[in-house]
């Protein structure tokens, strides 16, 4: 196991690692432990504008590099990430908390877009016509944007990158990624093997900051275009912004995903999987069940079951041999949790299972049945191991109740009617579905798609939609009349 040391080095700019030119710092802990890993010097404007000139400079000869090439970098990677795969999640588990099983699942599922990205060659391929008009051929060709930035979240540290930084440089734009200041080691050690590979100085850049760092990737004119993913209000914040100076945004932004599960479904089954979906990563996955609706008295028997294993789940430091469950990332958030669950609570809620008072960054399973509708626990991401249950008569209140929701991340079914499915897909307003799947986390080859407060911008992350995002289209429409040519 590797011992907990301090390390600031966080910004990489032409290849270099350093720590930056600011003096306002930021302490990394291992959540299970308390651990200080490493301080970082928040990153500056300064900072940022070093890391964009140089993927600006980078960019001159990166996009003038055959697709074909360009790609040769990204399976080296890939080799490299399932070489390192165990000491990334190592990592991963000690700055985020979750466990190592859960680390390692999620390197996986970053490994998937970089073979995806290795696609390139296809997927960039535009179209064309001959003869619009009589001698005229018309063509459409994707061209690369120039810088890009990713800033990402605390939850995902190995995959949430993953998402991005291959498709943009596939594409043959450059990068800057902002990782979470909170899970900055993660990102390093991707970063750390990108060059391994070779890939040349410059076509990745990473600054590790805050809210001057971000701010800074908006304001920066040669900044193209900005992929987030990170809390809602924060995704406004950054899709207005990049707006108003004219960059192209996607935002992925937080989620209140519910369930619904109908009398026919063996429940048994059912509640394995929503209990993986509900306290897996200690609830603090953007696709997490928050909200279980159970549908025509299927209430009590999924509630008893639900609650069984979940008081059973093993809760501790995630690099433990057979823990389930770790810590939240923060006392601070833990204690945010507390204070909601107190609140749901003292509303009148009842706890199947109440998880609170362990200390540190450390919660367990927690169950809660009547809560209001509308009251703030319903309301609110908690994004922590909180599940609400719900007992509606019919599955058109359950639709309904999830439209009335602010977000539209995510929505599942569990059910063995073919028709309560069809209807389900058909109405829910999310963006993913799952039927019979408790966590529906889009393949790297689909959109990770999101709706209404979830997602903020046209066209998502991954897949297709990733290949639209990090290019431009240009048309050319052209004309050799034949006597404008010297004759042969
Ligand atoms: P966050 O919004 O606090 O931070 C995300 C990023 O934004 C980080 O890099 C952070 O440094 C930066 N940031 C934070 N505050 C900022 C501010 N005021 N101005 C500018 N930048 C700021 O999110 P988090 O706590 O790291 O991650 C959890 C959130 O991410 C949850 O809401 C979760 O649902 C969401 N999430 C969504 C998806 C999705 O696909 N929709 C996936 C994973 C996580």
């Amino acid at each position: 196991m590797p011992t907990a040391h301090i390390d600031n080095n966080l910004n990489c700019i032409q290849g270099q690692w350093s720590a930056g030119l600011s003096t306002e710092t930021f302490d990394v802990f291992n959540p299970a432990s308390g651990d200080v890993l490493a301080r970082v010097q928040l990153a500056s404007a300064g900072d940022v504008d070093a890391a964009v000139e140089s993927a600006a400079a980078a960019f001159v000869e990166w996009r003038r590099t055959p697709a074909q090439n360009r790609i040769q970098f990204l399976f080296k990677f890939r080799a490299l990430l399932e070489e390192h795969a165990d000491s990334i999640a190592r990592i991963c588990t000690m700055e985020n908390g979750k466990t190592f099983a859960e680390s390692r699942a999620e390197i996986t599922r970053g490994i998937e877009n970089v073979e995806v990205a290795c696609g390139i060659p296809t997927l960039m391929q535009g179209y064309n016509l001959e003869d619009v008009a009589s001698g005229l051929d018309e063509m459409m060709i994707r061209q690369p944007l120039g810088v890009t930035a990713a800033i990402v979240p605390f939850n995902f540290p190995a995959m949430i990158p993953l998402w991005f930084l291959p498709y943009a440089i596939a594409c043959g734009n450059t990068f800057v990624l902002k990782p979470s200041e909170r899970v900055p080691l993660t990102s390093r050690y991707l970063v750390e093997l990108l060059h391994q590979t070779g890939l040349p100085n410059g076509v990745v850049n990473m600054v590790t900051g805050g809210r001057e760092a971000v701010d800074a990737l908006l304001q920066h004119p040669k900044v193209r275009a900005i992929s987030f993913v990170g809390s809602t209000p924060v995704a406004r914040h950054i899709y207005t912004e990049g707006a108003k100076y004219g960059k192209r945004v996607q935002c992925q932004g937080g989620a209140k995903n519910f369930v619904v599960v109908m009398p026919d479904a063996d429940i048994e089954m059912s509640a394995k999987i929503i209990s993986d979906s509900a306290f897996g990563c200690a609830g603090q996955r953007c696709l997490a069940v928050s909200g279980a609706i159970a549908v025509g008295g299927a209430g009590t028997v999924f509630t008893d079951a639900i609650a069984g294993l979940a008081s059973n789940l093993r809760v501790g430091n995630g690099l433990e041999d057979g823990v389930q469950m770790g810590p939240v990332i923060s006392p601070a958030s833990r204690s945010r949790i507390e204070h909601l669950i107190g609140k749901g609570l003292d509303s009148g809620a009842s706890a199947v299972l109440d998880g609170r008072g362990q200390g540190g960054a450390f919660l367990k399973p927690t169950i809660l049945s009547g809560l209001e509708e509308d009251g703030e626990l319903m309301r609110t991401e908690i994004f922590g191991p909180v599940l609400a249950i719900q007992e509606v008569a019919t599955l058109d209140e359950a639709i309904a109740m999830i439209s009335r929701s602010a977000y539209g991340n995510q929505a599942s079914i569990f059910t063995a009617s073919g028709a309560a499915a069809r209807k389900f897909r058909y109405e829910a307003p999310c963006g993913n579905i799952g039927v019979n799947i408790g966590v529906a986390a889009p393949m790297a080859y689909f959109p990770f798609s999101g709706w209404k407060d979830s997602f903020l911008g046209v066209m998502h992350g991954q897949g297709r939609d990733g290949v639209e995002f990090y290019t431009d289209k240009k048309v050319v429409v052209e004309r050799w009349p034949k006597e404008w040519s010297r004759k042969f």
